[in-house]
């Protein structure tokens, strides 16, 4: 039996991006499938927190409890107490390698730089950010990228206690490594050897000013501390990882006590890497938050142009926000994920789905998103009866086939139609039963009116309307429009006006024949009302009476509904009932 540890690594500094939750499915299905084949295979999670001011823990928070609501559960990592409906705690530390924020291990990165220092494999730097910004132009004149140039009294392998003495004396410095001029050979489980030639890399910064170590360092001193084997990680980050192999080959352990395990002196391992492909936009654009900046400065736009009176100033007014920052939002200066969201709300505007939070405001059921997430750049090698690639499976089913071995290497597109589909038959599959649980769990987080007003609708309609409206709901928001009819007491429907104008006029005037005619079917037979029996007395009147169906059926719908869009009828009357369906067609005639 062996150990492997996967982990993910989010930077708490907002909500969860389907990116990010597609590596961190990828990374708990690896575990799992350790786990099956009678490995020990753990799944870890860690905050990378060291952008003091982007991070927060509400957004570490928000994060973690995406992850528990898709499904994704960590055997190690920060503990998640009270999740979901069972209450669940998700989380802790049995192999004692935490803490799992990185903000809290600032003496563990200290006491490793001070090695380092010493080894002479990194040193104190202490030019000022104006000096490096000169050099910075200096190479994007010349369209060179710049890179630091180690300085002359700095050797590979050589402390540099001048430097060092300055630095401790309290001179503001960054800290940075001592690059070894060497090419750099990363083997990768998914793309094969990557090459990056000697003098690619610089002597990058490993800590900061303000004391916190840079991503590159943080990750590479826990990744050995905690004993991760497999680093799966998105493609965007192969850019780093000769940087992290570097460090690896420069690091040894210090002594226990500063995360524990291992032996003082032993050289830290290089683990298995896995860059997963990117994920695009269908247009091959790369899918990001600033899509949705996108959507609502497209929005603002076309309402500009269609109303001249409407001007960047009047509009910051109209929205209370901040005139420059709109003018700049409007000309694409600034992608304000702010300003999308006010403006999304204030003029209705749909933006796209970017976060794992959006998906499940929208209404997603979260094995759907897993499902699709899964296929996007790995396929499961499994086939149906028919031959054709299995697509539907749960995360059960991904963790028995998962291997690295069928990640693809180009990028994934992100299919927002086919996301979609996946959603509406999750949602038409479900039991009534499932049905109810998630359509309730979903409402009460996001639209308590409509929870409320389902609670208080009689269960044996409640029952009746989600066996009928389930498979008309794509997402589970849909459900709000789809079950509106039902959800009003019968006494208090409104009739839209136009609606019943335009029904009575059908048929040259004859549009509340078959309302009559309706009712008066129903207070004759005691049977309980089908949905069959609805359509079949629709087909039947409309043909003895030489009507077209919609003749019959909008002025009932108008009737059932008090509007022209609804279910099926036959739906419509099997959920009011016999009882409900008379009330409402008698205030109709009425009207
Ligand atoms: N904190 C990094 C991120 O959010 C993690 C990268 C890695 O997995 O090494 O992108």
């Amino acid at each position: 039996m062996s150990l492997f540890v996967t982990r993910f690594a989010p930077s708490p500094t907002g909500h969860l991006h389907v990116g990010g939750a597609r590596t961190a499915l990828f990374c708990w299905a690896f575990a799992q499938r350790k786990k099956l084949d009678g490995n020990d295979g753990r799944f870890m999670i860690r905050i990378e927190d060291t952008d003091q001011a982007r991070s927060s823990d509400e957004s570490a928070r928000g994060i973690l409890d995406d992850l528990a609501w898709l499904g994704i559960t960590w055997d190690d990592g920060p503990v998640l107490k009270n999740f979901g409906a069972a209450a669940a705690t998700i989380g802790g530390d049995s192999r004692n390698v935490g803490p799992y924020f990185q903000a809290q291990r600032l003496d563990i990165y200290n006491a490793y730089i001070e090695h380092l220092v010493r080894l002479g494999r990194a040193y104190p730097a202490f030019e000022t950010s104006a000096e490096q910004d000169a050099d910075r132009k200096a190479a994007a004149a010349k369209k060179q990228t710049y890179k630091y140039p180690r300085p002359a009294d700095v050797q590979l392998g050589v402390f540099n206690e001048a430097r060092w003495a300055r630095a401790v004396a309290g001179e503001a410095h960054v800290v940075r490594f001592v690059m070894p001029r060497a090419e750099i050979r990363v083997q990768d489980e998914i793309l094969g050897e990557v090459k990056f030639a000697s003098g690619e890399v610089d002597d990058f910064v490993i800590r900061k000013q303000d004391g916190f170590p840079t991503y590159h360092f943080a990750v590479v001193i826990d990744d050995e501390l905690m004993g991760v084997t497999h680093v799966l990680r998105a493609q965007e980050h192969l850019i780093n990882t000769p940087k992290h192999v570097a460090l690896q080959g420069a690091l040894t352990r210090l002594p226990p006590g500063l995360g524990a395990r291992g032996h003082p002196g032993e050289a830290f391992r290089v683990p298995a890497f896995a860059h997963l492909p990117l994920i695009f936009n269908l247009d091959g654009t790369k899918m990001s938050k600033r899509d949705k900046a996108k959507t609502a400065r497209k929005a603002l736009k076309d309402l500009m142009a269609k109303d001249a009176s409407l001007t960047p100033a009047s509009l910051a007014q109209t929205l209370g926000v901040d005139g420059a920052l709109l003018q700049g939002f409007i000309d694409a200066d600034n992608d304000s994920l702010d300003i999308a969201q006010i403006v999304a709300a204030h003029f209705k505007i749909a933006l796209p789905e970017i976060e794992v939070w959006d998906y499940r405001k929208s209404g997603y059921l979260s094995h759907a998103i897993t499902n699709f997430l899964s296929l996007l750049g790995w396929s499961t090698g499994a086939k149906d009866a028919e031959g054709k690639d299995i697509e539907k499976f749960d995360n059960a089913f991904l963790a028995a086939h998962f291997a690295l071995d069928r990640i693809g290497k180009t990028a994934a597109k992100f299919d927002r139609v086919k996301l979609l589909s996946f959603n509406a038959d999750a949602i038409a599959a479900l039991s009534d039963a499932d049905f109810s649980r998630e359509l309730f769990a979903w409402a009460d987080e996001w639209e308590p009116d409509f929870a409320r007003a389902l609670r208080s609708t009689p269960d044996a309609r409640r029952a009746v309307l989600f066996s009928a409206c389930k498979a008309r709901c794509k997402t589970l928001r849909d459900a709000i429009k789809v079950m509106e009819f039902a959800l009003v007491s019968d006494e208090a429907m409104p009739f839209d006006p136009v609606a019943m104008q335009k029904a009575a006029l059908l048929a040259g005037g004859a549009g509340r024949a078959p309302v009559e005619s309706f009712g008066a079917m129903l207070r004759s037979s005691p049977a309980p009302l089908s949905a069959a029996d609805v359509d079949a007395w629709i087909k039947q009147y409309a043909d003895t009476n030489q009507r077209k169906m919609g003749e019959v059926a909008q002025p009932l719908r108008v009737a059932l509904t008090g509007t022209v869009v609804s279910p099926p009828l036959g739906d419509v009357a099997a959920v009011l009932g016999r009882e409900g369906s008379l009330r409402r067609i008698e205030r109709c005639l009425a009207h």
